[in-house]
């Protein structure tokens, strides 16, 4: 029997794969009133607060939980250009795009060598490959768009693939001693205020009023880096995007191979090595209300068993946001508010480039991505699939409703609840409605949690806050 270390948001015997000891910051002055507010201490966050720490502008960063804790520590964290078949899917956006993440892993690396942080970082040979005879024309687009930029890739040749190409100037790290090596350049520079939740911001004159569980801050500029924004207006970031889930394994394996890998068709498999660990990625799907929690999370471990042999040591879950163009949220909402998401599972370099876009803006610097990642761009694209999203969910929101099994929803005053009655036969009962944007929520029956099929926000059975968006517990 596999041990199933880490599944989802129960951490059975606490054990995380990526796992480092953080200095205990000490807040200098706990000022109330900051230049620069950075709402959110993963790799976006910190990066921003890494471009800005030499400016003498008074800066803090927030985060609800300790830094370091959120989708960042559960990252495959392989940095490549190679994405997936994203350059013939961005049609004439693709060569800036190109361009932006050898930029983005250029400063990555900079940083570590600059700043001489150990996180164990390895130059690997990318790969895309297929597992489907049918997508090799797909690889050949992608292996010809990469000539046109003016790289080289070269064929990998593998009795376990279809077809597969590689190039040299790709890396692998580990992701949380990296975000350690930020943190200890920004000692005595930036206040960090850890388990601070940063429940709302408005505009008063000059200044944004944070509104936190430790009271009111005030800011000149506010940086949002929480991963997925709490708010809607401005820019509707919320309509514009998808939350996508994929399943991580991990085991010890004999030796240590200097790759990592990506395939290019519809169902994800995704492989690096951390030392003679092998991390293995696998059952990307959207969050919809339809997903089969149990079946996907079964079928990850079994495609590792199938694929490696060997049953995983660590399993996980983590959750990243697409935009519906393809293409990151990163810099100025409206005046003084900034932003950077949507990395589509590519935030080591995403992040790495929204730190340096949020500062550049900021600080008034000329940065040539300013207006290409525009988290304000509006188009049907974007739009479109939030539609088809919502009809999706309505419709099976209103079949669910005159099922009358567990969960049994009943509406009273026009409020629906939902009523679980669990194995030890003791009953929750939740108010259906998600606090961040009023979605209704849907059952996971495999990890017994409500989860927002919008947004991703997610809940205990008694309604207790697990994962944002969302920022307060269910109303009972
Ligand atoms: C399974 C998986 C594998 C991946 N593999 C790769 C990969 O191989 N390569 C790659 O480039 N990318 C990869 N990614 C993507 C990458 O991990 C993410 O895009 C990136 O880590 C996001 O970083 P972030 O700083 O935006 O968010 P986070 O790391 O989540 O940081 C946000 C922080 O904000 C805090 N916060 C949230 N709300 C509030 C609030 N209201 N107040 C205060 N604090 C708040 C949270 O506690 C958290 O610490 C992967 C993603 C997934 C899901």
């Amino acid at each position: 029997m596999y041990e199933v270390i880490f599944f989802g948001y129960v951490n059975i015997g606490d054990i995380m794969f990526w796992s480092v000891e953080f200095p205990k910051f000490h807040v200098p002055s706990f000022s109330k009133k900051l230049d620069v507010a950075i709402i959110g201490g993963g790799i976006t966050g910190l990066t921003t607060a890494y471009y800005l720490k030499d400016s003498n502008l008074k800066i803090g960063l927030f985060d609800k939980g300790k830094v370091a804790s959120g989708v960042t520590s559960k990252t495959t964290a392989k940095i490549t250009y190679l994405q997936g078949d994203i350059y013939q899917r961005l049609g004439s956006r693709a060569k800036k795009y190109f361009l932006s993440q050898k930029e983005a892993i250029s400063e990555l690396i900079h940083i570590i060598e600059k700043e001489h942080i150990d996180c164990d970082l390895e130059q690997v040979v990318s790969v895309l490959f297929t597992l489907d005879k049918a997508n090799i024309y797909k690889l050949d687009e992608e292996k010809r768009l990469l000539q046109q930029f003016g790289c080289y890739p070269f064929d990998i040749i593998d009795s376990h693939i279809e077809a597969g190409f590689g190039i040299r100037d790709s890396y692998v790290f580990h992701p949380l001693k990296y975000l350690k090596g930020l943190c200890k350049t920004l000692l005595q520079k930036i206040d960090f205020y850890e388990d601070i939740l940063v429940q709302n911001i408005q505009k008063n004159g000059n200044f944004y009023v944070l509104k936190t569980t430790s009271g009111i801050f005030e800011a000149r500029d506010v940086v949002v880096c929480c991963h997925y924004p709490f708010f809607l207006l401005p820019s509707y970031i919320p309509l514009k995007t998808y939350v996508e889930r994929e399943y991580v394994n991990v085991c010890k394996m004999k030796e240590h191979k200097h790759f990592s890998a990506i395939n290019i068709d519809s169902e994800l498999h995704s492989v690096r090595y951390y030392k003679n660990y092998l991390i293995y990625g696998s059952n990307q799907s959207r969050l919809t209300s339809k997903i089969n929690y149990s079946k996907n999370y079964q079928k990850s471990i079994a495609d590792f068993e199938k694929y490696f042999k060997k049953e995983p040591q660590y399993t996980w879950m983590n959750q990243d946001i697409v935009s519906n163009d393809l293409l990151p949220f990163i810099g100025k909402v409206c005046p003084h508010l900034f932003i950077g998401t949507a990395y589509r599972a590519w935030g080591m370099t995403n992040g790495t480039l929204a730190g340096k876009i949020l500062a550049d803006s900021i600080l008034n610097r000329k940065n040539q991505y300013i207006t290409f990642f525009d988290p304000k761009r509006m188009n049907m694209s974007l739009f479109y699939h939030s539609f088809l999203g919502t009809f999706h969910y309505m419709k099976v929101y209103a079949q669910s409703l005159w099922k009358k099994n567990n969960p049994f929803y009943i509406r009273i005053n026009g409020i629906i609840y939902a009523i679980y009655e669990d194995e030890e036969h003791e009953i929750h009962r939740i108010r259906l409605l998600c606090p961040h944007m009023k979605c209704n929520l849907v059952f996971n029956s495999f990890e017994k949690t409500w989860d927002c099929p919008c947004h991703g926000s997610r809940f205990d059975l008694d309604g207790k806050l697990l994962e944002g968006p969302a920022k307060e517990d269910l109303k009972h």
